[in-house]
């Protein structure tokens, strides 16, 4: 399917993004709303746009449409394999972009296609765009790192090269009110900001072994002994004395320990 450069375009919003995300894989029962403006037609270019960890583009179409019950949207333009952040798009095209479902007046729409085409082959890094992380500084990072190292995924980068640490705005970013800021490396933090991928939780807790009683994914680390410092995110102190034999892992789920 090809885009009619002489049809409309369309700004279609899709919700929960979750759903969005995971039908266009599996299958699965569809529990999506979609948001029309009105006036829509057959042969209309759509651009469906979430309101994921940011607003972000997930796909480029063509309506197909035989009654307002019965349409489709039939894959279109460059295929994004990766949703493309709202704030990336606005940087290219350089006027506002928001994720309300209304017609693009013809010049905007066809600036806002080349941008998705663009960024679809070269995508811009999260940190070039405004976001919450941008210039975020309340704690030392290096000392942290050196500590702790990365607070997602616990790597302690042994020998001699380790990676510049960077602060991750809080460990509940964007959904919850828990305002912890967090020190990650580059990697992780590339991870974070992609606007499908997982909250702080999902990742750090996809890193430690799962708990052996109740299988579930929550596994706080246990820290015996007088620590360094405040412990991380995700780390629960033991207390200060040391037996040897101290779980080192506590599941959030069953208080298991082990
Ligand atoms: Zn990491
Ligand atoms: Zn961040
Ligand atoms: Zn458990």
């Amino acid at each position: 399917m090809t885009i009619d450069p002489h049809r409309p375009v369309h700004v279609v919003f899709a919700t929960p993004w979750e759903a969005v995300s995971r039908n266009r894989d599996t299958g699965e029962e569809d529990r999506t709303w979609w948001s029309f403006p009105d006036h829509v037609a057959d042969g209309d270019t759509v651009i469906t746009v979430v309101d994921a960890r940011e607003p972000a583009i997930i796909d480029v179409s063509v309506l197909r449409m035989d009654s307002d019950d019965d349409w489709d949207l039939a894959p279109a333009g460059p295929h994004l394999f990766e949703a493309i952040a709202v704030a990336a798009i606005e940087k290219r095209v350089g006027f506002p972009f928001s994720i309300d479902p209304r017609t693009l007046h013809r010049t905007e729409g066809a600036a806002v296609l080349k941008a998705v085409d663009t960024e679809s082959k070269s995508p811009t890094p999260w940190y070039d765009v405004a976001n919450a992380c941008s210039g975020a500084d309340r704690m030392d990072t290096t000392r942290e790192g050196r500590l702790w190292g990365c607070t997602a995924c616990g790597k302690d980068w042994e020998g001699g090269f380790g990676p510049r640490y960077q602060q991750h705005v809080s460990a509940g970013w964007p959904f919850d009110a828990e305002d912890e800021p967090v020190v990650v490396c580059p990697s992780c933090h590339d991870i974070l900001h992609q606007p499908l991928g997982p909250t702080f939780d999902e990742l750090m807790f996809s890193h430690r072994p799962a708990c052996p009683r109740c299988n579930a994914r929550r596994t706080y680390k246990r820290l015996m002994g007088m620590p360094p410092g405040p412990p991380p995110y995700g780390t629960i102190s033991g207390g200060c004395v040391v037996t040897g034999e101290d779980d080192r892992f506590l599941c959030g789920i069953c208080d298991h320990g082990w």
